[in-house]
């Protein structure tokens, strides 16, 4: 069976000994929250309000991924496509994903993990992006 790639749903699973379906009813976007209370040890609370911030999820070694503005990052999925960041509390900022999810997925298929990394076309932060065009600025000066 190939390596799938890693969303949120099967990246932030409960910890043993609660049932591996503990948070089957848990939203893809804020199991990251429940996952992050167990590691803090304490209570965290998943902002109320919906932010006008879109990010572009991408791949990173194999996993489904947003950014923060504030540095941060969460596994995320194209099931569940929104974000708030437990590091600053941002959001709840909506998720771009590709158009065809499996498609982008299975033309990863062929690589290890550690090497599956795609970056959507329109993310400014993509590296591979094709530079947009500088005009021509045309004679910089007149010879007399
Ligand atoms: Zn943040």
């Amino acid at each position: 069976m190939p390596i799938a790639v890693v969303r949120a749903e099967t990246y932030y699973t409960p910890p043993p000994p609660a049932p591996a379906d503990a948070w089957a009813e848990v939203p893809a976007a804020e199991r990251v929250w429940r996952w992050y209370e167990i590691r803090m040890g304490r209570r965290v609370t998943p902002p109320d309000e919906t932010v006008d911030d879109v990010y572009f999820a991408r791949i990173n070694q194999n996993r489904w991924i947003s950014d923060c503005s504030c540095g941060s990052a969460a596994v995320v999925s194209p099931a569940d496509p929104r974000y708030a960041c437990t590091e600053c509390g941002w959001g709840w900022a909506s998720l771009v994903f590709p158009a065809d999810v499996a498609a982008v997925e299975a033309s990863l298929a062929g690589l290890k993990p550690v090497l599956r990394n795609w970056w959507h076309p329109d993310d400014p932060a993509n590296p591979d992006r094709p530079v947009d065009p500088v005009p021509d600025p045309g004679p910089l000066s007149e010879e007399a």
